[in-house]
């Protein structure tokens, strides 16, 4: 459905059509400009030939300082997607399952799916502010559980996990002997402070990547921090498939961390002015929704919402959105990406207000 509403946001615009689009988590803001300079000076530097499948030694150390981590326990990958497929795809057989608080991203369930396991969805409300039940969590926990997902500030509700409930889920993983698995592709640039799996200990598994705090979405640049043994083991992973994240890429991606603070600090700044002009404009609607913790997305609710038929319909009102099912079992639900300028995003809005039924 994601697919179809892309496609038809595109053929749209082949017509001549305007469409404001808040269906991708990809946001406008161009990559900063010192970063594709020193990627340019990279590649003009001759770092254009195969690299270490683990990832270039700068950049894995510079990795393994911000986390406090050996070197060793870090590898570069193809964007954290691909980090999340190799992880999926080294740790589990047919058979066995993942346990996940919906609403979820969409490439979990899809990539354990392909991998023949199960993905087991811990339901998650808006009414109770998409908190988890660590009891509940627990409850979906058997034999055949390898993973316990995390993704804290959370796409698409953009809710950050509070410390004690982070603790309780870590607690149970550990006394279950499940790993977890920890995608914080958007704690940098959070609102609010989002702990990080790190924080408990080094026994699980964190996922990251420069998409988002550096404007990256289409450099492909990601990473993992676990044990050494499975690093090595996705490291081979690496070598057989995608064979390593372009050189010039990786130092691009250094560059950014130089600066990270002072990115991070703008393009939450940024984010953070977007989150207030939509929430002024939806306080004012009939859509129910929490405030965002974090950037890009905000997940609002209309009761007895067909989301499916409304982001089509959506679409001839000139705005693109993707519908709650994309993320779990959340029909009367929508996400809206805030990836466009505070004028564009009031336009936006305001045309899903006038269109809804
Ligand atoms: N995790 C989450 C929760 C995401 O929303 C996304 C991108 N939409 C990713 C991972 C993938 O990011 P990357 O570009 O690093 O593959």
């Amino acid at each position: 459905m994601l697919y179809e509403i892309s496609e038809k946001a595109i053929q749209l615009e082949n017509q001549g059509k305007e469409i404001i689009k808040f269906n991708l988590g990809d946001p406008d803001l161009p990559t900063p400009p010192e970063i594709i300079e020193a990627a340019y000076d990279a590649m003009k530097q001759g770092k254009t030939k195969y690299s270490s499948a683990a990832g270039e030694k700068v950049l894995r150390e510079e990795l393994a300082k911000i986390h406090d981590v050996p070197v060793e326990n870090v590898v570069v990958t193809t964007g954290s997607k691909w980090g999340i497929f190799s992880l999926l795809f080294l740790t589990l057989k047919p058979g066995d399952n993942i346990v996940v608080p919906s609403p979820h991203w969409t490439s979990y369930a899809l990539g354990a799916k392909k991998v023949g396991a199960e993905i087991r969805l811990l339901k998650r409300d808006l009414e109770s502010d998409w908190s988890i039940d660590p009891e509940k969590l627990e409850a979906l926990i058997d034999d055949k559980t390898k993973m316990i997902f995390l993704n804290s500030p959370n796409n698409p509700t953009s809710k950050v996990i509070d410390d004690k409930t982070f603790r309780e889920i870590v607690e149970i993983a550990k006394s279950k002997g499940v790993k977890v698995m920890s995608d914080e592709v958007y704690s940098d640039i959070s609102f609010v402070k989002a702990k990080s799996i790190l924080d408990f200990g080094d026994e699980n598994i964190l996922v990251s990547g420069f998409s988002k705090t550096f404007l990256m979405t289409g450099w492909r640049i990601g990473y993992v921090v676990a044990e050494k043994e499975l690093v090595k083991q996705m490291i081979k992973l690496n070598q057989i498939t995608t064979t390593c994240v372009p050189a010039f890429i990786q130092y691009g991606a250094l560059k950014g961390l130089e600066s990270r603070q002072k990115i991070a600090d703008d393009i939450r700044n940024q984010f953070k002015l977007r989150a207030e002009a939509a929430y002024s404009v939806l306080s004012k609607s009939p859509m129910k929704f929490s405030k965002p913790d974090a950037p890009f997305y905000l997940f609002p609710k209309v009761d007895g919402l067909d989301s499916e038929r409304f982001a089509l319909d959506l679409l001839d009102h000139g705005v693109a959105v993707a519908p709650g099912t994309a993320f779990g079992d959340y029909r009367e639900f929508f996400r809206i990406a805030l990836t466009a300028g505070e004028d564009k995003i009031k336009e936006g809005l305001e045309k899903i207000c006038e269109a809804l039924p």
